[in-house]
């Protein structure tokens, strides 16, 4: 049996990785740094520091209003981009356009309206706060009721509970596909067939598994889906975010932040409002060109990267993380708070420990390794594939180890 907790190991898993020539083609200036942050914000790819400059330089500078001509696709061609090598969507049902927070609301509240007589929207309590706030309040805005399924904080969504809440009162559930704070990774297709049963329709946060784990939205017949363009799709901070509205639901679904952009003759600038017909009359208002050029080209990156490769690297990274955290760190006190199973995890994995935010805080000020601190008591690494290399995990573990130890006991 191969021991995943040596160097060597690290050191031969690096050798024969196909993705290791990705990592020179990201901005590094500082080659210390143990970077375990890329599920938060993506690093920079050097194409986009190129494209950037053209952009600004060329097209801004150069075309100025003319620019409009080509840029005015960019929230659809991006979304293709984006739904046939990430998404498992066929073309005509993503677009890039604002943050996640405004797209689940704009879905969220298209769903509702169009489940009349359907009472309650179900979600869980350890959803990402800005979805617990943007349902809670639309709960309120609607008149309807808000059913919060309890989830353990570090397995992520379980079905059975999901299908036990539903039932022939529900409009809309609304989950993460990966959770944020553990990884744990929800069953998308078995979710969709219990809430389907039903008549409700399901919409899927997909900030944490977007271009870490091959997701099937047309394959598992998702309803809707959001997600953003910051984390692992290297968009870089405040990238706009993407929706998947299914194309059965175009028609039936009203943007409910109907705006000029999903106008069917925008230039008319007619009197009324009148909706394209497809996933287009989901978009409002004018596009941030600057952020989805840089988004096109982080997908890009991961396109050429194949999704399935970058999932089989990051899954072989978590199962060493996850072996040298059993090996190397169980004595210290820590504990993992991810699921064990790879096929129920995403490309992060937290641990627990007592004194977790103090040990992210010094990890981050003495040992140059970012992961980042979640509550109550936990650090997440996230080790995204097409920056992270075995070496670094390695690494990462072992000053850690070195901090506890220095330390002389007093983080146990
Ligand atoms: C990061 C993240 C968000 C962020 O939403 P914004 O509107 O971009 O701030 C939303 N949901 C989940 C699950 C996330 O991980």
């Amino acid at each position: 049996m191969v021991d995943a907790t040596t160097r060597a190991y690290a050191e031969k898993q690096d050798a024969d990785d196909p993705l290791a020539g990705l990592r020179e083609r990201f901005v590094t200036t500082d080659p210390d740094l143990i970077y375990l942050d890329g599920n938060s914000l993506g690093r920079l790819p050097r194409a986009t520091v190129d494209r950037l400059d053209g952009v600004l330089r060329e097209e801004w500078g150069g075309e100025l209003i003319g620019g409009w001509g080509h840029w005015m696709d960019l929230p659809t061609s991006v979304g293709d981009l984006i739904g046939m090598h990430l998404l498992g969507a066929a073309s005509g049902q993503t677009v890039v356009a604002d943050s996640t927070s405004v797209n689940l609301y704009r879905l969220a509240g298209a769903a509702v309206r169009a489940r009349p007589g359907r009472s309650v929207i179900v979600t869980d309590d350890d959803n990402f706060p800005t979805d617990r706030y943007v349902l809670a309040g639309l709960a309120e805005d609607r008149g309807l009721q808000l059913r919060v399924v309890h989830t353990d904080p570090d397995e992520g969504v379980d079905t059975n509970t999901i299908a036990d809440a539903v039932d022939e009162g529900t409009a809309l559930v609304s989950l993460s596909h990966v959770a944020y704070r553990s990884g744990g990774l929800a069953d998308m297709a078995a979710i969709n067939r219990a809430t389907h049963r039903s008549g409700a329709l399901v919409l899927w946060d997909l900030c944490h598994s977007v271009g870490s784990v091959p997701v099937e939205l047309d394959g598992t017949g998702s309803d809707l889906a959001v997600g953003c363009t910051y984390k692992y799709l290297l968009g870089g901070p405040g990238a706009p975010a993407f929706l998947y509205v299914r194309a059965g639901l175009h028609t039936e679904l009203r943007n409910p932040v109907q705006g000029w952009f999903g106008q069917r003759d925008q230039f008319a600038m007619g009197p009324e409002y009148d909706p394209l017909p497809g996933v287009e009359r989901f978009r409002t208002g004018t596009p941030p060109v600057l952020p989805l050029v840089a988004v096109e080209e982080g997908v890009r990156l991961l396109a050429e990267a194949g999704i399935d490769a970058l999932r089989a690297k990051a899954t072989a990274l978590t199962e060493q993380f996850i072996a040298l955290a059993d090996a190397r760190l169980a004595g210290h006190g820590f504990r993992l708070a991810s699921p064990r199973d790879p096929d129920r995890r995403g490309s992060h994995v937290t641990l627990h420990h007592p004194r977790a935010e103090e040990l992210t805080g010094a990890l981050i000020e003495q040992a140059n390794v970012v992961p980042d601190y979640r509550t109550p008591e936990r650090i997440r690494f996230g080790l995204a594939a097409p920056t992270t290399s075995h070496v670094e995990v390695w690494d990462a573990v072992d000053r850690l180890v070195h901090l506890l130890e220095q330390d002389s006991g007093s983080y146990l």
